[in-house]
């Protein structure tokens, strides 16, 4: 992983840059723009995609010096001696992944949807439910906000909303690619795959999409409109476009079978993911699930930990349903000031976590669960929680530019 500091080009072979962060040297590829030896440069996901005035790099890199080796040391400290599940899979992560941890913003830009995900509160159904759609200078001023809140990596999330056609998407992927230096994800769902292979000529180098259960029969139940094989050949198809590639599963869902939590592990391996994504179901009163139960947050750090377990060089996201799950969790164990799950997840072996950067008045209308953590919660309030949650544990964000002081 490469960190949300400026890093030196030291060589470039074809379109792979070596670049190097206080003697630790990653590999980026270049093909964002142009680049020499000897550039700084920021480097988001495995890409390039800033370069940075030396003067300024040089700037950034005394004030980080410090705090960089701090962290390390202190993420070193917490995983020595690994004893039980969650230990020995926090010490896989960081002997494999070091104390990098992503910290990408989501844009959810529309909450209409064509489907009728039998688990989703925003299905197409839900008449009670106020629909919004963001225009295209709304979701570029958003996009601005965070850009200047310091992320790097962004991820433009919506329902399966066709008035986003393959030219709006193309336009907005295009717009925010010319102005802003972000790694840009989109998750919206199952487009030909002819619109993918535009956005990413338009810039787009990254696609969140789960395949939710690895069970092909409960695959048909929950999401009547698509099939797991559909549903796979897309992401196997998108990946071959030379997308990263976010994907997972719905932990609990009704009607999952013994074992099969363990296949969606394995299933989202072998996709080549670069992140893995597990929240758990969570039931919507608005749904034909409303009466199903929640798993707890033991059966959710025992997934992250097997999934590390299996997987040490995975990313793997704390997820927002899970900070959910944790909100409202009530065991002497969770400390409601630091975390909502978050901290626990981390020591449990995952490396990744999202903010949410939609406007304020939209996040409540983004309702695929209810009573999602973060919705009223202010983004730079947010940013100063994780980054403090982050430095405790030893971590250093990603994908997220943040002053060391
Ligand atoms: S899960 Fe996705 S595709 Fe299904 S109803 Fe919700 S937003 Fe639509």
């Amino acid at each position: 992983m490469c960190y949300a500091i400026p890093g030196k080009v030291l060589e470039i072979s074809e379109r792979t840059a070596t670049v190097e962060y206080f003697g630790e040297r990653k590999k980026a590829y270049t093909d964002l723009f142009d680049v020499t030896v000897g550039d700084y440069v920021y480097a988001q996901g495995g890409f390039l995609i800033q370069k940075v005035e030396p003067k300024e790099a040089r700037e950034i890199l005394t004030d980080w010096r410090e705090l960089f080796f701090r962290l390390q040391e202190t993420d070193k400290k917490l995983t020595d001696n690994p004893q039980n599940l969650y230990e020995r899979a926090n010490a896989i992560r960081q002997k494999h992944q070091g104390n990098s941890c992503c910290v990408h913003g989501i844009l959810e830009f529309s909450n209409y949807c064509r489907n009728n995900c039998l688990y989703c509160g925003i299905r197409k159904d839900n008449k009670s439910l106020t629909r919004y759609r963001l225009e295209i200078p709304e979701i570029l001023k958003a996009v601005d906000n965070a850009v200047q809140l310091g992320f790097k990596a962004l991820v433009l999330q919506s329902g399966e909303d066709p008035y986003y056609d393959a030219d709006k998407l193309e336009t907005i992927v295009r717009e925010i690619r010319n102005r802003y230096p972000v790694l840009l994800f989109v998750s919206i769902g199952e487009r030909d795959l002819n619109t993918y292979k535009r956005l990413y000529e338009a810039g787009a180098r990254g696609v969140l999409i789960r395949f939710e259960t690895s069970n092909p029969e409960l695959y048909t139940k929950v999401k009547p409109e698509s099939t797991l094989e559909a549903r796979l050949k897309l992401i196997k198809d998108i990946r071959e476009l030379g997308y990263l590639i976010v994907t997972g599963f719905l932990v609990g869902l009704p009607g999952e079978k013994k074992g099969d939590v363990l296949r969606n592990i394995k299933l989202t391996a072998s996709l080549g993911a670069e992140m893995f994504s597990f929240g758990p179901f969570i039931p919507h009163s608005q749904t034909p699930l409303k009466d199903a139960g929640s798993p707890n947050l033991t059966q959710m750090f025992k997934t992250i930990a097997r999934a590390r377990l299996m997987n040490p060089e995975a990313k793997i996201l704390v997820t927002t349903a899970l900070e959910t799950l944790g909100k409202n969790d009530t065991s002497p164990l969770r400390d409601p000031v630091r975390d909502n799950g978050a901290r626990q997840a981390l020591l449990a072996g995952a490396n990744s976590i999202m903010i949410n950067v939609t406007p304020l008045q939209y996040r409540k209308l983004y309702d695929i669960y209810p009573e999602r953590f973060g919705v009223d919660l202010d983004t730079q309030k947010h940013i100063n929680q994780v980054i403090q949650l982050l430095q405790s544990l030893g971590r250093a964000p990603t994908d997220l530019s943040v002053s060391n002081s």
